[in-house]
């Protein structure tokens, strides 16, 4: 059954480039994930434990940092969240921990 959550992304930005890029990723416990059993239109996507898009950006965050390490490191300047309405606070307190500023979101 698949997962009937809309793709999000999110960007991170330095300098008007993109430097690191993230995407919900949905794996669910016996490839099963609860939003399957509803209807689109009644759709609860709070129900699915996908991987959110900033935690795939903040991993590629991390590797950037420690790759990036030894030439003065990196700063996105901010991180923008596509198909989404908001950041979650966890996700928020993980960027803003790895020097995101500024979270911005887009819902299209
Ligand atoms: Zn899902
Ligand atoms: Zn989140």
């Amino acid at each position: 059954m698949k997962c009937k959550c809309k793709t999000v992304r999110a960007f991170a930005y330095q300098n008007g480039a993109i430097v690191a890029e993230g995407q919900n990723d949905c794996r669910p416990f016996l490839g099963i994930c609860w939003t399957s059993h509803f209807h689109e239109s009644q759709l609860a996507w709070k129900l699915c434990r996908s991987k959110h898009a900033e935690e795939g950006l903040a991993k590629e965050l991390i590797e950037h940092l420690l790759g990036a390490a030894p030439f003065g490191g990196l700063k996105p300047d901010y991180v923008l969240i596509k198909g989404h309405y908001y950041a979650c606070e966890p996700c928020a307190r993980l960027l803003k921990s790895l020097g995101v500023k500024e979270i911005r979101v887009r819902e299209t």
